[in-house]
């Protein structure tokens, strides 16, 4: 039985929070995206009873090698979680040794060439592996170009353990192409934060197509998947160096059977790896397969309309109304209307008020200090619209009354 949203209130009620309108799209900070209800039904059936996890990741691998166009994969506790592991398999390969000592990096190689505009706090998680970051190009560049092939190349050493690529291509970086051309020209594998690649799944696909090693993707983003769920996909043999690194590896020599198959790699198990702090559950693996096979069954155009018409909606009622000193975009590829005072002060106002009032509502607050905020209808419920629309009006027109 489908639960209602007053069911959900009160379950929050109950234990003293006070849930909100998610107006500000998948944040893990609100808790991921909503789930299906077949998302929901499998996490709750795996809960109920016991399977060797080891063989649950291998289905795993199945389907999102299915998903991804890609030889393998394993699932871990979010996007940033595969890029520890990423980084982690990438600087040991199949070296129990390595694993053992990770995040300790002498003698390995452990450098992570990156371009500069990439940098971003998210890169965290390749650090935490050991790894040191190498950055290439500018911000910014009077002739155009941040970044040129030779740095890259010049960049890449004996201790270059990988390449790694934001899935957002900026005037300030090389297109990926190029960037994969130069990394496989010296041997070194290519990996790709894909957290901000949307459905439907051949956007996906691409990062492999165009020869990623490795791709990290988040589960509890567009495809719909468990706020603590992401999968790493791509080369078999870097997949397993992930693996073995997260795999829970209390089993004796003489039962233990390798991720992906016995007789690939050494026999005898490692001991439980830097990845082993990511770990998931049965019931994240079953909610991210579960959402996985969704995909193929979503209509994203109908989706895609629902949100187009939910923008135009708030974007015509905030106009209507006139504010003064504040204007509505409404161009974004990401279905986002962008509400624009004239003051970074009046957007915080609302902000705060929307967030504070009743019902809750949490829109985007990372452009406050232009003046800006963001609306994002990806986690709205149709129910949530009307109230959504009168709060934002609410909070417009208190903060547009103040000087
Ligand atoms: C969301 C995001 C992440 C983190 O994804 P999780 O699944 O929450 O770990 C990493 N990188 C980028 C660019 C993101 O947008």
């Amino acid at each position: 039985m489908t639960s209602t949203s007053r069911d959900r209130d009160d379950f929050f009620a109950a234990m003293g929070l006070r849930p909100i309108i998610n107006a500000a799209s998948h944040a893990s900070r609100l808790g991921g995206t909503r789930l299906a209800q077949p998302v929901v039904d499998a996490m709750v059936a795996a809960s109920q009873t016991f399977v060797p996890i080891a063989e649950m990741q291998a289905r795993a691998s199945d389907l999102i090698s299915e998903f991804m166009g890609a030889e393998a994969g394993c699932v871990a506790s979010g996007a940033d979680a595969c890029l520890t592991l990423a980084a982690a398999a990438c600087m040991t390969g199949d070296s129990r040794a390595a694993m053992d000592q990770l995040p300790d990096t002498t003698g390995l190689k452990n450098e992570i060439v990156m371009h500069r505009a990439h940098r971003m706090s998210f890169d965290h998680a390749l650090r935490l592996a050991g790894a040191r970051l190498v950055e290439i190009g500018y911000l910014t560049s009077s002739s155009g170009a941040g970044a040129y092939r030779w740095q890259m190349e010049a960049a890449i050493t004996e201790r270059t353990a990988a390449c790694f690529y934001v899935g957002m291509t900026l005037d300030s970086t090389l297109d990926f192409k190029a960037f994969v051309e130069i990394a496989h020209s010296r041997g070194v594998p290519v990996i790709v934060d894909a957290a901000p690649t949307q459905v439907p799944a051949e956007n996906f696909r691409r990062w492999i197509d165009l020869g990623a090693d490795l791709v990290a993707c988040a589960g509890g983003k567009y495809i719909g998947g468990p706020a603590a769920s992401g999968f790493l996909a791509g080369r078999r043999d870097l997949v397993r160096a992930a693996a073995l690194q997260q795999q829970d590896a209390f089993v004796h020599p003489e039962v233990y059977a390798e991720p992906f198959g016995a007789g690939e790699g050494q026999a005898e198990p490692p001991h439980q790896g830097i990845g082993r702090v990511l770990k998931v559950g049965r019931e994240e693996l079953a909610g991210l397969m579960a959402a996985l096979k969704l995909c193929a069954a979503r209509d994203y155009a109908a989706e895609q309309a629902g949100r187009v018409a939910l923008s135009e909606r708030l974007a015509r009622a905030i106009r209507e109304r006139n504010f003064e000193a504040v204007k509505v975009k409404s161009d974004d590829p990401v279905n986002a209307i962008t509400v624009v005072f004239d003051t970074p002060q009046r957007a915080a106002r609302v902000v705060r008020e929307l967030q504070e009032g009743s019902p809750r509502v949490f829109v985007l607050n990372a452009r406050i200090g232009q003046g800006e905020i963001v609306v994002l209808p990806h986690c709205v419920l149709p129910e949530e619209v009307e109230p959504l629309e009168r709060r934002l009006l609410e909070a417009i027109a208190l903060a547009a009354g103040e000087a």
